[in-house]
């Protein structure tokens, strides 16, 4: 029977029609078992986190129980894949459990839903071990994105380039809603539910709109204007971090701006602006310096489906535009608390300009350089030698330090180095690490998965005793291959 946690399900998601999703429960995965969970998350969410522990929980998140009170659906949305319209699309394997007050809870990898297409529905244990320890990271370090609560395992079989074994993923979000949702119902002219969308995004996560007198009071490019905001913040720090996305169709993107549906992502090692993480990506569309465009580019999408809604084109597009100046400025805001200062100044931008230049031409460890710098301006800037030794122009770097150097003079000493260690992290999710956790998960040690999970929700602190996970990547790192298979 249906089990009762005490959390309160409301599920409005699910009030929008039977247009807009198909009702139906998970598919029960045989003997599963626990790979990792999020105390954290699940604080997060309200749950007791001791009952994540228990056999009940174990049971719910790999889909063989229910929720009393969860209202469990596959929605329908479409999307632009690689630039191309892909048609209807998903869910293909993610499961909305319900809501309950602020989250939506949903399985991947639970089974086919009417959406699933040439897909069997599941998910892989090493692609659910990276969402689950990719999402819980980014969370760690202050970018908005979906939480993952736990991921189970099963040695039930899924047929990929080989034969893998199947996970699921619990995933919290305030909404999944997707830009391709949008365009699904603009696509096959569905303006009722269009409208009836855009309306339900609007009352649930953007009531502002419905009061703004910009945009000529029109709600619907209010809600485009404020999506291009959130968009171009979130992108913001994906390209502080040294985040690669890997697959930003228009169905991966979040119409609340989050981070969401982690596959082929990276987060980069050596500092390379062309870096593709994502083998399938055989064009380079999703390269690491083309994110913000990409992004640009998602959000027009969304603002050709909302047209049916928006009388002035030149409204959706004046809303669109501003992505040309909030994504800059947000940028060289990030770029500028990375090299310490609190507020961005005009003689800050040639030196971002310049030390990303330098990183990219001797294709520095991102990860490591600001991090050194950050404890060099901690130890008052005596010895600069272990950041020096990251280039091969010195005499280049020497320049770009002596001109940081006089302008980190202005402020107060401690001050800078204080937000330094807060914005550059010690830990990432480096491939290699994944992949560490991975193949210790595959001979049933969690253990590693485990760790890192508290290495990565903390990952400015020192963490001494897993210094190793702050080093430069292993050899091996470089021929990990991520492509879209997960
Ligand atoms: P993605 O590129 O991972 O976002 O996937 C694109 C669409 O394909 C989404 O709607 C997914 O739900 C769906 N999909 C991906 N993998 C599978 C699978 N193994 N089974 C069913 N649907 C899938
Ligand atoms: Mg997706
Ligand atoms: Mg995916």
């Amino acid at each position: 029977d249906p089990l009762d946690v005490g959390l309160s399900w409301v599920n409005r998601f699910a009030t929008l029609g039977d247009d807009f999703y198909a009702q139906l429960s998970p598919t029960p995965l045989p003997a599963p078992y626990w790979v990792g969970h999020s105390t954290s998350a699940a604080q997060a969410w309200g749950l007791d986190p001791q009952w994540l522990q228990s056999d009940d929980a174990l049971q719910a998140f790999t889909g063989n129980r229910s929720f009393a009170g969860g209202l469990s659906l596959a929605s329908v949305y479409s999307g632009h894949q690689f630039g191309q319209w892909a048609g209807q699309l998903g869910d293909g394997r993610a499961i909305l459990l319900g809501e309950t007050p602020g989250w939506e809870v949903q399985l991947k990898g639970a089974g086919l839903t009417p959406f699933s297409r040439m897909g069997d529905g599941r998910a892989v244990l090493r692609s659910s071990i990276r969402e689950f320890l990719g999402s819980e990271a980014m969370h760690g370090l202050g970018i908005p994105t979906s939480r993952a609560l736990c991921v189970t395992g099963s040695d039930a079989p899924v047929r990929r380039e080989e034969i893998e074994t199947a996970a699921v993923v619990t995933r919290l979000a305030p909404s999944f809603i997707r830009f391709g949702h949008f365009e699904h119902f603009c696509h096959h002219g569905h303006h009722d539910q269009l409208k009836r969308l855009a309306d339900f995004v609007i009352d649930t996560h953007y009531p502002a709109c419905r009061d703004d007198t910009r945009w000529g009071g029109n709600p619907y490019v209010s809600l485009l204007a404020a999506v291009t905001e959130r968009t171009a913040q979130m992108v913001a720090q994906w390209q502080a971090v040294g985040f690669c996305h890997g697959v930003m169709n228009t169905d991966n993107m979040s119409i609340l701006g989050l981070t969401i549906d982690y596959g082929p992502f990276q987060f980069m090692d050596a500092y390379d602006p062309g870096h593709i993480c994502n083998h399938s990506d055989h064009q380079g569309r999703y390269a690491f310096y083309k994110q913000p465009n990409v992004a640009y580019w998602n959000l027009f999408c969304l603002g050709q489906a909302l047209m049916p809604l928006i009388a002035e084109q030149e409204q959706a597009i004046a809303a669109l535009e501003t992505f040309k100046a909030i994504y800059p400025l947000a940028f060289a805001q990030r770029m500028a608390a990375k090299l310490g200062f609190a507020e961005l100044q005009e003689a800050h931008r040639p030196l971002i300009e310049d030390i990303l230049k330098l990183l990219a031409a001797d294709k520095v460890d991102f990860t490591i350089f600001w991090r050194r710098l950050s404890h060099w301006a901690r130890e008052q800037r005596a010895d600069d030698a272990s950041v020096r030794d990251l280039f091969l122009d010195r005499v280049g770097f020497d320049a770009w330090l002596l001109s940081y150097s006089e302008l980190l003079a202005h402020i107060p000493r401690g001050l800078a180095a204080d937000l330094m260690l807060k914005t550059n992290p010690r830990y990432v999710l480096r491939n290699h690490l994944g992949e560490e956790a991975i193949q210790a998960a595959k001979r049933k040690d969690f253990t590693v998965v485990a760790d890192l999970l508290k290495v990565l929700e903390r990952p400015f602190d020192e963490h001494e005793e897993h210094a190793a996970w702050a080093d430069f990547p292993p050899d091996w790192a470089g021929s990990i291959a991520i492509s879209c298979s997960s």
